[in-house]
Parts: structure tokens; sequence; C-alpha cells
């Protein structure tokens, strides 16, 4: 049987649901009648919608994503699946794709302005009716989402789940889907890989299951063969458990404040940032994030981006980045794939071509030199792009989706504006959400001594011996805290 005589992973009537709730959303976000460039960008992704089973994994998630927001969890796309509107407005995503712009939430007033990220902006009020705007917008191309542009199928999604919602999430796909269509992977020791079939199938239809001997939320199979030999009609799902959505969701509880109270364009969230008072922010207290901070200055929240794709990337900072910062400015750095081509497309590149370059280098296959990759070089040059932008693609091995960065600096900057503006807040939920447990009654010698032996020198035990020492250095009282855990306060 060819590959094309398999159907994947469909939900029927997907696509016209997702086009529905998508138009609801850009008029209660944009108004009754958006402008042209929300609307052509949806059509756009629509278009292309139709020749993939996208909109069925997106009306899925969707479902899941508002059940887990009854009760305050949350769930976001990882990877470029979250590049486009359509996850943006089914709320699968909290990452707006568009380019930068303020919208007013009462009249619909719109302006599209010039800038990389709509949250370096700072609030107005809106000029037709005085409400104040909202700052939004990335800048993020959908054709950075390859299985979008290239109108492949979609047989893998990876999500992050608030962690005290991990079980109701997969409950939820056990009840939406019913138990015949849903079996654990087998290769993952930790049950967070399900493969999921479409309606009318069965597992033992196309592959070999067992049954679990302790069910995991009510599903009862596993499949046999490792979880990377997928059969064409398996959707996988990996269900990543993360606890930076409880830690924030706990501290808007604790300090009383709203996710939109969080401001990312006040200037204090990167002077943190800068003064590398990073310790408890993800990401960001390593050695190696510390030494890219150092080269920034007069950072925004679109720096937060490059930064967090710097930092994840493969040969984009050592030996590349690092050097070039030295006679070009941070922003003409390469960080994430969406950069290589939107700054093709400013050379005039066709995006053909600056698609296929941006897939090359995201894989790591640009440095190899072959044929095809001298001639796509050529082709560069001759567009006019620089000799250093074509010799800087040439030693990356990975990148981030600019999406994901976004989606990462977003996490970064709300934490730290906690930091910033509530401190003990910060300090207690972090250390419980960190499980600081027994180390709380270590003493700051004894503490010092962990971190010497090889033993503790796990990431996680690092990160929280520094902050509970940053915690006694600045004499914030840990005392009422007892063993870390807080009260109740989710
Ligand atoms: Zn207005």
């Amino acid at each position: 049987m060819t590959k094309d005589a398999y159907a994947p992973f469909t939900i029927p009537g997907a696509y016209a649901a997702a086009q529905h709730l998508c138009k609801e959303k850009i008029q209660t976000l944009y108004g009754p009648t958006p402008p042209a460039p929300v609307v052509e960008r949806l059509d756009a992704e629509f278009a292309l919608l139709d020749g993939n089973n996208l909109s069925s994994v997106y009306i899925l998630l969707h479902h899941l994503a508002a059940h887990l927001g009854e009760t305050g969890g949350k769930l976001a796309l990882r990877g470029a699946l979250g590049s486009t509107l359509t996850s943006f407005l089914l709320g699968i995503t909290d990452i707006n794709p568009l380019p930068a712009h303020d919208r007013c939430p009462s009249c619909g007033y719109v302006d599209f302005v010039r800038g990389d990220s709509g949250y370096d902006l700072v609030a107005k009020t809106c000029p037709i009716c005085g409400g104040a705007l909202v700052c939004d917008g990335h800048n993020i191309p959908y054709e950075a989402c390859s299985e979008l542009a290239q109108g492949k199928q979609v047989d893998t999604v990876d999500i992050n789940v608030s962690a005290s919602s991990w079980e109701k999430a997969v409950s939820f796909l056990v009840e939406f889907l019913g138990e015949e269509r849903i079996a654990c992977a087998c290769e993952w020791n930790n049950p967070v890989c399900f493969m999921l079939l479409p309606e009318g199938m069965k597992f033992e239809d196309v592959t070999p299951v067992t049954e679990l001997e302790s069910p995991v939320c009510g599903v009862r199979k596993q499949t046999v063969l490792p979880g990377y030999e997928l059969t064409p009609e398996m959707l996988r799902v990996i269900l990543l458990p993360y606890d930076d959505y409880d830690r924030i969701r706990r501290l808007h509880r604790l300090t009383k404040t709203k996710p939109e109270d969080v401001d990312y364009s006040d200037p204090n969230i990167y002077q943190l940032f800068q003064n590398l008072d990073t310790c408890g922010i993800p990401g960001f207290s390593t050695d190696r994030s510390k030494e890219i901070l150092q080269h920034c200055k007069d950072m925004r929240f679109s720096d937060l981006i490059r930064l967090c794709g710097m930092i994840c990337g493969t040969g984009a900072w050592e030996d590349n980045g690092e050097i070039l910062l030295q006679s070009h400015a941070f922003p003409d750095l390469i960080a994430t794939r969406d950069d290589i081509f939107l700054t093709l497309g400013k050379y005039g590149v066709d995006s053909k071509t600056a698609q296929a370059v941006m897939e090359s280098v995201r894989k790591g296959k640009f440095c190899e030199d072959t044929p095809e990759n001298r001639k796509r070089a050529q082709k560069l040059l001759r567009a006019g792009v620089p000799v250093w932008y074509v010799e800087s693609l040439g030693k990356i091995r990975y990148l981030f989706p600019k999406a994901h960065a976004a989606q990462c600096g977003k996490i970064a900057a709300t934490l730290a504006w906690f930091k910033v503006y509530y401190p003990n807040g910060f300090y207690q939920v972090s250390l419980a959400s960190m499980r600081a447990g027994d180390l709380l009654q270590y003493s700051d010698e004894a503490l010092k001594q962990r971190l010497g032996k090889e033993n503790a020198s796990k990431e996680h035990d690092r990160e929280v011996i520094a902050l509970l020492l940053e915690v006694r250095r600045r004499q914030i009282c840990v005392d009422s805290w007892g063993t870390g855990e807080t009260a109740d306060v989710r």
C-alpha cells in the first residue's frame, strides 16, 4: 500500500469549525471589520490548511485548552506549529504572530507599527475612544510552520501543559476520543507520549498493543513498536508537564495580580536581565546564558526572544554571533529560524528559496559543503545578502522557531516582573515549586559545600541552592514557609 493510501489523523468537520472559531475571535479582538493584514493573514493560512490535517490537530488542542482553562490550567504548543495566527486565535498559544501593533479592545482601532515585537511598545491611549491600547504581535511568518507552508501532514505534536493539570489533560483525551483510540507510546519511561487514532479505527487494526498493568488516567493500552515507528494514521501527542505555568498562576493568586497587569515594555524587567539578577528565571541562570546576556545593551522584549533563540540554538552564538557582535548590532544576528526567512525576504529573495534555506539551516544541513548549498549561497549573494550573513548561516546546526523562543521569553519576562515587584512572593512560590524541601534546613556553609560536591551538580539542585543562598543574602524571611510548601495559593 502506498503512503498516500493511508488517511492521517483527522477530525471530521475540523476545518469549518476552526474557520468559524477564528472569525469569531478576530472580531472580538479587532472589531467587526478587522483590518486587512489580519484578514489576509488568516485567509492565506486557511488556503493552506485545506491541504493537510493541521486544522484537526488545532481543533483537538483548542478543546483541550478550553477544558483545562475551566480550572485555570494552561497549554501551549511547542515548536513551529505555534507560528500561525490560527493557533493564536484558537487559544493554543498566547503568542500573536502578526506584525507589531496597538489595538483597542473597546472600539477596534488598530495601528500596525514598525518594530520587532509589540511587547517592545509602550502602551498608549486610543486616539478614537481614549481607552487603553493593547500592544501585541511578534512578527512571525506562517512560512516558519513547514507543515503548513509545504502542505505536510502533521504526525507529532509537542505541548507544554500546566503540571497540575496533566492528569486532567490525559483524561480529557480519553473522553474526547474514546479509549479505543488512545494508547501510551512504548519507548518513553515516563508516560508523556500518547498515540491517537482517527475515528472508526482501533489500535489492533494498525499495530500490536499490550494492556497496561496500571492504566494511565484511563489509557489502558500501550503500543509495542518503538514510538517513532508511527503508522501514517497515528498522531503522536507529547504532553510535557510544565511547572512554570503553575508557578506563574500561583504568583498571580498570591499577589492578587492578573496576567494583563504585566507590562512587557517595562525597562525594570530588562534591567534585571542586564544586571544578571536572573537566579530563578528559567533558561537564564546558566553560565552560558549569562555570558550572552553580558553583550546585551538597552534590552527590550524582542532582545529576550533573540536571547532565547541564541541560548537554545546550536552554532548560533559560539564562533558565530559572539564574533559578529563586534561589528554588527544584536538584532542583525541570526537567533531564530524566522530571522532567516524575514532577512532574506528583505533582500528580495523569493519566499520559496528563503523557506528552503531556513529549513536547511535549522536541520543542520546548510553547513554541509554540497553543490546544492553552494548554488543556494551563490543565489543569496547575487541577491545582495552580505557575505558575513551567508557565512553565519553556514555555521548554524540548529535553531528554535521564533514562536517557541517568544513563548520562552514571555515566561522569563513574566517571572522577572514578579522578581522585580514582588520579590517575597517570587522567592516563596519559586522555592515551593522547585521543591526546595530539605535544602531549606541546610546552613549556608552546608549548601555551598553541597554545590561543590559532584552529586549535587545536577542543574536543578544547583538552581535551588543558588536561589536559596540569594534569599538569605537578601535577608528575606523564610521561617514562615516551613518546609517550603506554600499555603494553597493555586
Ligand atoms: Zn478605542
